[in-house]
């Protein structure tokens, strides 16, 4: 039965947007850190590894603009070059970004451990795959190449530059819907590590996933998780959990390893009427 209404009708999940670098791919979102450094340091800018990953997730124009208005960047910038940043400052570091991120991003494509299984899970429940990033078509055809050697193909790829604007506007997601064929939003899971992607879920009525370890919020490699003390990793966990629940997630997971409960738990929530 169609269940895109009355009362008696158990909807379930239909589908699983991913986001690409930090999620599926590239463990601690190191792709484009190094690269927004880059253009900022061209410019004469030194910025943090901090700020360079603060609005990951977004077109990667709006990413540098945001960055370019952080109150320390902006005192910095005037401070070097005598004015404020211009639109044609923010066009030039586009400019010179796309190379280096496209020169780089094989490099960070492998995908995550636990995304084979995670995959097995979703098509084993029918569930269609989706995905949404930041990146522009030139990226991720490099990366998209990349992960289908390794056995990831998922049945739709939107791109920032696919929309009128990128996250946390929810375009790229209805974008996805209309290809899968699947509605309502809710019968869609967004998952995600940063917290554009979590607005992007909410933004678009998606039930909106966190994950924490292989994420941008962490920052980390797996070699740098494992040899941090337990209770500081603890530490940073929580905050990570913290800052998705903040930004209006409505579950937060360590790993895809936890795919299959997640979506029990949301097929229970969506039968008992609940929705995002
Ligand atoms: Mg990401």
């Amino acid at each position: 039965m169609s269940n895109t209404s009355g009362k008696n009708n158990t909807m379930n999940l239909k589908a699983v947007i991913f986001d690409w670098a930090g999620t599926t791919v590239d463990f601690g979102c190191f792709a484009p850190t190094g690269v927004f450094n880059e253009v900022f340091r061209q410019k004469g800018i030194e910025i943090t590894n901090r700020e360079a990953r603060g609005p990951m997730g977004m077109h990667k124009r709006d990413h540098i603009r945001v960055i370019s208005e952080y109150p320390r960047v902006k005192e910095e910038w005037l401070r070097v070059h005598g004015r404020e940043c211009t639109v044609s400052d923010i066009d030039e570091m586009f400019n010179n970004f796309i190379p280096l991120q496209l020169s780089v991003i094989d490099k960070h494509s492998e995908i995550v451990p636990e995304l084979p299984e995670a995959l097995k899970v979703i098509r084993s429940m029918n569930l269609k795959i989706g995905s949404t990033t930041g990146y522009n078509n030139e990226m991720m055809k490099i990366l998209g190449e990349a992960a289908a050697k390794q056995g990831y193909v998922p049945d739709c790829v939107v791109c920032a530059t696919d929309v009128p604007a990128g996250r946390p506007a929810p375009w790229m997601a209805f974008r996805n819907a209309e290809a899968l064929g699947i509605y309502p939003m809710q019968s869609i899971v967004k998952i995600g590590d940063t917290v554009s992607d979590i607005q992007e879920g909410v933004n678009a009525g998606m039930w909106s996933v966190g994950v924490v370890m292989s994420s941008n919020e962490m920052g980390l490699t797996r070699k740098e998780i494992n040899s941090i003390d337990p209770a500081d990793l603890q530490k940073l966990k929580e905050s990570v959990k913290d800052t998705y629940f903040s930004a209006g997630a409505h579950f937060v997971i360590d790993t895809l390893a936890e795919t299959e409960e997640l979506i029990i738990k949301i097929n229970n929530r969506l039968a008992n009427g609940i929705k995002p």
